[in-house]
C-alpha cells in the first residue's frame, strides 16, 4: 500500500534532519516541496536525489492533488516537505492530506522540527495545554477578534511572526492582555543566533527585530472572577475615574473578566457620560 508521507525538515540546523526523513525522501516516487532550489540543497546535503520533484505552495497545492492521487494510486509513495519544519503547520500539506485520506490512502509522517513546539517547550510557561495560533490575520476585524480571544484564553498561546511585524503584534497583545502577561519570545531557533527572551509583555525588549519569531503568551489567570455587568460597571467606573482611557479600561477589564470586548465597550459607553470623580470601592476583592 502506498503512503503519503509528511516529512519534517530542519528549521535551521541541518543536523536535525532525521535518518528516516532521508530514507523516505530518497525512496518516494514523488517529492512535493515549496521551493525546488531550497529542497534541492537539502537533498544534496543529505547525499540523495529525489526521483521526481513537484512544487507545492499555496498557489499550486490544489492543482497538485490529481498528480499526488495518481502517484499513490499507481503504488508509489509521495513525500511532502516544506521550506522548514513540519508541512501542514503554517505551511502547505493540509489539502494533500485531506485528499489522500478521502481517497483511502495511507497517510503518515516523519515527525521532527517545528518552531512552535520547540518555542513552547523552552518558554518556561505551562506547556501541557497550549493553543497553536500560527500567524495572526494581518488586519481588520478578524485580527482584532483573534487578539481579543487570546486575551481571554487560559491556555498558553503560540504565535508565529515575521520580523517586520513583531513589534506591532507585541504592542497590540500588550494593549489586549495587559502589560503583566508573561511572554517568551524566541528567534532563530536551532541557529547560530538563537535567542529566547522571557518576561512580561510590558517588559520584554527585542531591540532591532532580526530573524523569524515565535511568540509564546501565557494564559489569562484562571482565578474565578466576577464577570457580572455590575462588577464590570464598577471596574470601569474606577478605571475611568483613575484617568485610564476608555480603550485601556475596556482592554484591561475584558482580559480580567473574560467578558466579550463588545459587551464591556457597550457598558463603558453607557458609563462615559456619567463618570463619577470618586473611586468606588464597594466591590474591591
Ligand atoms: N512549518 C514551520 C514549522 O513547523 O515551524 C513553520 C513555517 S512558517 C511559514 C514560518 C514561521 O515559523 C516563521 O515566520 C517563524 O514565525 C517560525 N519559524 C520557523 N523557523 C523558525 C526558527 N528557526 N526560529 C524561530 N521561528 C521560526
Amino acid at each position: 500500500m502506498s503512503t503519503l508521507w509528511l516529512v519534517a525538515t530542519p528549521i535551521g540546523n541541518l543536523g536535525d534532519l532525521a535518518p528516516r526523513a532521508i530514507e523516505v525522501l530518497s525512496t518516494a516516487e514523488l517529492v512535493c516541496c515549496e521551493d525546488t532550489r531550497r529542497t534541492g540543497k537539502l537533498l544534496q546535503h543529505a547525499g540523495i536525489r529525489a526521483k521526481r520533484l513537484a512544487v507545492c505552495n499555496e498557489h499550486t497545492e490544489f492543482d497538485l492533488v490529481a498528480q499526488v492521487l495518481d502517484t499513490l494510486g499507481s503504488g508509489g509513495d509521495v513525500a511532502v516537505v516544506s521550506d522548514a519544519g513540519s508541512p501542514g503547520i503554517s505551511d502547505p500539506g493540509e489539502l494533500l492530506v485531506a485528499a489522500a485520506v478521502t481517497a483511502g490512502h495511507d497517510v503518515s509522517a516523519v515527525p521532527g522540527p517545528t518552531a512552535a513546539t520547540m518555542a513552547v517547550t523552552i518558554s518556561g510557561l505551562p506547556s501541557g495545554r497550549h493553543v497553536y495560533e500560527g500567524f495572526l490575520p494581518r488586519k481588520g476585524r478578524e485580527r482584532s477578534e483573534r487578539i481579543d480571544a487570546i486575551a481571554t484564553e487560559h491556555r498558553t498561546v503560540v504565535l508565529y511572526e515575521a520580523p517586520h511585524r513583531v513589534q506591532r503584534t507585541l504592542a497590540e497583545l500588550t494593549a489586549a492582555c495587559g502589560a503583566d502577561r508573561p511572554v517568551s519570545i524566541s528567534r532563530e531557533l536551532t541557529k547560530l543566533h538563537e535567542e529566547t527572551i522571557r518576561g512580561t509583555l510590558g517588559t520584554v525588549d527585542l531591540g532591532e527585530p532580526r530573524g523569524e519569531y515565535v511568540i509564546v503568551v501565557g494564559g489569562a489567570a484562571t482565578a474565578v472572577v466576577d464577570a457580572s455587568d455590575d462588577h464590570v460597571r464598577r471596574e470601569l467606573r474606577n478605571a475611568l475615574a483613575g484617568g485610564a482611557s476608555t480603550r485601556d479600561a475596556v482592554a484591561k477589564i475584558t482580559a480580567a473578566t473574560g467578558r466579550r470586548k463588545r459587551e464591556v465597550y457597550q457598558l463603558a459607553l453607557e458609563q462615559e457620560t456619567n463618570v463619577s470623580p470618586a473611586v468606588d470601592t464597594t466591590d474591591s476583592e
